[in-house]
């Protein structure tokens, strides 16, 4: 995999900056820690998002499987 660089002064490390505009939206900005040219945006909303969605199915999974072990549990005690 290529390295990532600053396309203004060729650096390799890059960090996120959470930046709220007047109108309150959130965003998550990368850039170059060297110079500071930024390189990339997220949306910090969609990042909440994706996490929220993953957890209610990890969350789903646990509830189906915490059912899966009383079933057998009960299998095992009758
Ligand atoms: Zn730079």
């Amino acid at each position: 995999m290529a390295r990532s660089k600053c396309p203004s002064c060729e650096y390799h490390e890059f960090e996120a900056v959470h930046v709220t505009t007047k109108t309150g939206q959130k965003f998550c900005l990368i850039q170059c820690v060297a110079c500071g040219t930024v390189v990339g945006a997220l949306d910090d909303v969609k990042i909440t998002n994706v996490i929220k969605n993953a957890e209610r199915k990890l969350s789903k999974f646990l509830e189906n499987l915490n059912r899966k072990v009383v079933t057998v549990c009960n299998r095992k005690n009758s």
